[in-house]
């Protein structure tokens, strides 16, 4: 009950059954909080064909959440290259190639852009119409989620101990108000969450314009000339776009970029789509789409018992492939922390570090995606498609402008596991500087703030798989004294493992002999002694030092 008379239906309702609800739903769950996810969708409806790459760091996320194998089995076939080619039109002249290995070779992948990266699950390539049903069904397994289709939110209304949201029934027409602690709106760029909450986008407009379509076209890969991939960057004096394989056999997307002022009623999508693949075998055109590539982010993400996560805080071109990823990261990082709210150990401090730690990084991370499409928007050679020798030499000279200047973004470590957390209120820094990142550079730092550096344990275990779903203690020596931490924690309720490693166990050496790694692992403190600083080092972790951080 929260006041006379006012009954709570759910501790938690998350606006949106997109990637980043799904995964902060599920999130929730597995850490028992009931949560009921309301999608103005029908049920299980798939969603136009957008995103298409999961990055480690996500599929990290889905691995702790049990799943990460189902979507690696999802997508293209096993044996289909994930490979990303410049060509000049993609029945053109290759310019040049990223080699990504395909599914069944994920694991035996040294000597690829993105292969022998320091984590249990490297990247996948799976476009969003595939991944979306791996995560409805996955969630299927909590018994604490609950998802309520064709149910559209209308708005709602936050008081001190609980907020109303108005919810019409699409398949009935009725509309009802649903109680709960939080609201978790995941529920994309016209975000009706972020809206109610007054929050406005800030950031750089019309950066870039594409139109979007799906293809279907059964004989195109079998009368294609280049050896096959899952994305066709493609470039010529004429026009720019991409292709991408969806299912390996006869759908793909193709992108046209157009000029920001372009009248994209009036272009012949099918007439450009012909040009750009360069075939004159047939094709039918569908869910023919325009977007902008933006870069905008949130002025806030939340209030006291509203957030906003995903596409409904930010939005930025699909440059570097790391705009849904982005999303996730967010629910991993709130997920948690309403759970330990909501469980009683955690302080709303922990709330109010979700836009403290995330937004810089989501600064960073859309001008990096930003900076990628200011660096490939280059003049292409007028000669580059012609079969002589001036041809020759533009190809090659731009193909290898492509590889040194571009394909970062296909392979983007920095992304995935660099950015840190550095001016958090519930973070123990000790004055070391994590070190900097960017998209294809990145260093394992145990630096509090950043990501904890993966490692095997015993040859084939995953160190992130042995952590705790709270806080763990990992410990290099077993005499190190960390009863009073332990004792702070027991009296709340704050779940904290012990973690004991003979570091001769790891393929990893850390340069420190203990840290308290996050449920999100993230590094909270790291040192050689808690001892009286246990009691202050707890009320950080729980949330209550917020205060006098800021
Ligand atoms: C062309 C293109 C390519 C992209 N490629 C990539 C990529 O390679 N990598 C990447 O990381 N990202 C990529 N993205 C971005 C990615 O698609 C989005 O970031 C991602 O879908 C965001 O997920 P989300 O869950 O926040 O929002 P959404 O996917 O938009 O989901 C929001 C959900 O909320 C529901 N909803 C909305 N309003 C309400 C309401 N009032 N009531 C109930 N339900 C509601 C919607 O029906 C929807 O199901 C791309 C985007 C585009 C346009």
């Amino acid at each position: 009950m929260c006041g006379p008379g006012v009954t709570i239906d759910v501790p938690v309702i998350v606006v949106g059954a997109g990637p980043v609800g799904m995964t902060l739903a599920m999130d929730l769950a597995s850490r028992g909080i009931e949560t009921l996810v309301l999608e103005r969708r029908p049920p299980r409806q798939a969603p136009d064909a957008r995103c298409n790459h999961v990055s480690a760091r996500s599929m990290e996320v889905f691995r702790r959440l049990g799943f990460a194998d189902k979507v690696r089995a999802a997508g293209l076939p096993a044996d289909h290259a994930h490979d990303v080619v410049y060509a000049t039109r993609f029945n053109g002249y290759e310019l040049g190639r990223v080699r990504i290995p395909a599914a069944q070779d994920r694991f035996n992948d040294a000597g690829y852009a993105d292969g022998s990266w320091p984590t249990p699950e490297p990247p996948h390539r799976i476009n969003q119409i595939y991944l979306e049903p791996q995560m409805w069904s996955h969630a299927e397994s909590f018994d604490r989620l609950t998802v309520r289709w064709n149910a559209d939110v209308l708005g709602l209304t936050e008081t001190p101990d609980h907020v109303e949201v108005t919810v019409t029934d699409r398949t009935s027409g009725t509309t009802s108000t649903v109680r709960a602690r939080y609201v978790l709106g995941c529920d994309g760029t016209r975000s009706t969450v972020r809206r109610a909450l007054g929050v406005h986008l800030v950031g750089d407009d019309a950066l870039m314009m594409s139109v979007m379509a799906t293809i279907t076209a059964p004989e195109l890969a079998s009368t294609q000339r280049l050896d096959r991939a899952w994305m066709y960057w493609i470039l010529n004096a004429e026009m720019s776009g991409n292709v991408i394989a969806l299912d390996g056999k006869e759908r793909w997307i193709v992108n046209v970029f157009v000029p920001k002022d372009t009248d994209v009623e009036a272009l012949d999508f099918a007439a450009a789509a012909r040009r750009l693949l360069a075939t004159d075998v047939p094709f039918t055109v569908a869910d023919k789409n325009a977007w902008t590539g933006r870069r905008l982010l949130a002025e806030h993400f939340g209030s006291r018992r509203v957030f906003i996560a995903g596409d409904a805080a930010h939005s930025w071109l699909p440059m570097a492939g790391y705009a849904m990823n982005a999303g996730i990261a967010d629910a991993a990082n709130l997920a948690w922390k309403i759970a330990a709210v909501l469980d009683g150990w955690g302080d709303e401090g922990l709330l109010a570090s979700y836009e403290s730690e995330r937004r810089p990084v989501l600064e960073q991370v859309s001008t990096l995606a930003m900076n990628v499409r200011k660096g490939n928007a280059v003049p292409v050679p007028p000669e580059i498609e012609q079969p002589d020798a001036a041809g020759a030499a533009a190809r090659e000279r731009f193909g290898r402008y492509m590889l040194e200047n571009d394909s970062a973004q296909f392979a983007c470590i920095g992304l995935n596991f660099g950015y840190y957390y550095d001016a958090s209120p519930i973070i123990a820094y000790d004055g070391e500087s994590p070190p900097a990142y960017s998209l294809g550079a990145y260093t394992p730092s145990t630096v509090p703030g950043c990501r904890l550096p993966h490692a095997f344990v015993g040859g084939t275990t995953s160190l992130y798989d042995l952590l705790g779903p709270g806080y763990t203690l990992i410990r290099f020596d077993p005499s190190l004294e960390i009863g009073a931490l332990q004792r702070a924690a027991e009296r709340s309720g704050l779940p904290l493992k012990v973690l004991d490693f003979d570091p001769e166990t790891l393929d990893v050496s850390y340069d420190c002999a203990m840290m308290l790694v996050r449920p999100d692992q993230h590094i909270a403190w790291r040192g050689a002694s808690i001892g009286p600083a246990a009691e202050s080092l707890f009320e950080r972790l729980r949330g209550a030092l917020t205060a006098q951080a800021a």
